[in-house]
């Protein structure tokens, strides 16, 4: 009888202990792009910033770009987390991003000039795979082979994010670990550039293309030199090293001691390279699953899921988009979108495309990402408009569909099926109470809602951090 009393103290105690494990470990929110990108997650993950101790980017590179407004001056981050801007905030990039240490010390010598303490406050995970020169001169000769062989661009940045991913998936990148030896990093390096310069010359024709001054150091006559890149990493890899971390190991401790954290998506679900508008997509998912892959952590480590979506749609650079609109043309609507909402991008200074908002496709972000709730940005770039279209599903070979089809080829033939709603006069600007928005602009937030099945928790009304309709706060919803 004693070793069942035994037996039975021993479960209760361990009971206990995962009991009090579980209220004791902090709560995890990720945040992700619902459309194309630029939909204002760099101002709510800042804002979300207040209730958690670690923010992590976990996919993409410095290709993303968010931009934020702290006291009425702006900054623009493309590779370190948004949560940079909180003093005391630790900052993580996971191992799914690609690293370009070129890229970093620019943005941190740029943050540093700001006042902002970084070094002490990024990790860095060693398996990160590294953007290397060559991989900015293939995305960009690629692009270029692409345009004169009469193909469609896919619209890159050009900054060798897809290249890099490609060696990752090949098992034959250089990683941010490989820096810590640099007989290794010589050898891979060595082979990496044998194959790269092969395709660069033979393939693309790169002796006759102009790469511009930032790889000028690195080339000659198409080639990508081995020593101006060696060289340039071995003085990275000394400044990174106080940075490089565990980081899988570092947020599970974070979390155990109660830390709340916040992963960061990058550019967004229509841009996912399996659920997107493939082959107009980036080379990453970023679809919230993907937080889980791509910084080292359980995905019951991730307890809610807010999907950033902005009340009309946007997309920079090539691909469908089912509900554009014409952009450029003074007096439309889509040049009202284009103009009041000041739609060009950060990284690359491109003008975004604009057109009505998209509920069916909204449906297939909710499902990819389970989201558990919305926050709709930038509603007050749609004051003014007299109606508002929402498209609630399209025609495709004759059929009706209420979800955004897979794949460029189907949305390409997509017919967009619209409801109309009343617009608003009044400013929305700076609003920060659900009550104060006008009727018709809660009537189509609550047909957003309705279309899409998921509730909407959050509405952004400025680019100002403070001017944000809460409904529900991630951190407390269950
Ligand atoms: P991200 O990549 O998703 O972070 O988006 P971007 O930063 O590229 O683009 C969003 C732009 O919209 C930035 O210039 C923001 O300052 C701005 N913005 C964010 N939320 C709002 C909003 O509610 N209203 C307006 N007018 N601008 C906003």
């Amino acid at each position: 009888m004693r070793w069942l009393r035994k037996a039975a103290i021993g479960s209760l105690y361990q009971f206990k202990q995962s009991e009090f494990m579980k209220t004791s470990a902090g709560r995890n929110v990720v945040v992700v792009g619902t459309q194309w990108g630029d939909e204002g997650k760099g101002k709510l993950v800042d804002w979300l910033t207040e209730s958690a101790q670690g923010v992590v980017r976990f996919q993409g590179g410095h290709n993303a770009g968010h931009t934020l407004v702290i006291n009425g001056v702006k900054t623009a981050l493309h590779l370190i987390p948004s949560g940079i801007m909180r003093p005391g905030v630790k900052c993580y990039i996971g191992n799914g991003v690609v690293l370009s240490p070129a890229k970093l010390f620019e943005e941190i010598a740029g943050l540093e000039q700001v006042g902002v303490d970084v070094r002490s406050r990024l990790r860095i995970s060693e398996a990160c795979p590294l953007i290397l020169p060559f991989h900015a001169a293939l995305d960009l000769a690629r692009e270029a082979a692409r345009e004169h062989g009469g193909l469609v661009k896919i619209g890159t940045t050009g900054r060798g994010i897809g290249p890099a991913y490609e060696d990752k998936i090949a098992r034959r990148a250089l990683r941010v670990q490989d820096l810590k030896f640099p007989e290794r990093f010589a050898a891979k390096l060595r082979d990496l550039l044998a194959l790269h310069n092969h395709v660069l010359t033979s393939f693309l024709g790169s002796a006759a293309f102009d790469f511009g001054p930032t790889l000028a150091p690195f080339m000659r006559n198409g080639e990508v030199q081995f020593d101006p890149v060696y060289a340039q990493a071995m003085a990275h890899a000394k400044l990174l090293a106080p940075m490089m971390a565990d980081v899988s190991r570092e947020l599970n401790e974070a979390h155990q001691a109660g830390a709340n954290l916040l992963f960061e998506g990058a550019q967004g679900t229509l841009l996912d390279v399996d659920h997107g508008t493939y082959p107009f997509v980036t080379s990453s998912n970023c679809v919230a699953g993907n937080a889980s892959a791509g910084a080292g952590v359980g995905p019951g480590m991730l307890h809610y899921v807010l999907g950033i979506t902005k009340a009309y749609c946007t997309r920079v650079g090539s691909g469908p988009f089912p509900t554009e609109l014409d952009w450029e043309r003074e007096g439309t609507p889509g040049y009202h979108m284009s103009t009041v909402g000041a739609e060009k991008g950060v990284t690359t200074g491109r003008s975004r495309r604009c057109g009505w908002f998209d509920a069916a496709l909204l449906k297939r972000s909710a499902q990819v990402n389970g989201l558990s709730g919305l926050c709709i940005t930038k509603l007050d770039v749609l004051d003014g408009l007299a109606e508002l279209q929402l498209c609630t599903g399209y025609m495709l070979d004759g059929a009706h569909t209420d979800i955004l089809p897979m794949g460029a080829d189907d949305i390409e033939r997509c017919q967009p099926v619209y409801e109309t709603l009343p617009g608003w006069t009044q400013s929305t600007v700076g609003v920060t109470q659900y009550e104060a928005l006008p009727p018709e602009a809660r009537r189509y937030l609550e047909r957003i809602a309705e279309l899409t099945g998921v509730p909407i928790h959050m509405v952004s009304t400025s680019p100002d951090r403070d001017h944000t309709i809460l409904m529900r706060d991630p951190y407390q919803a269950r």
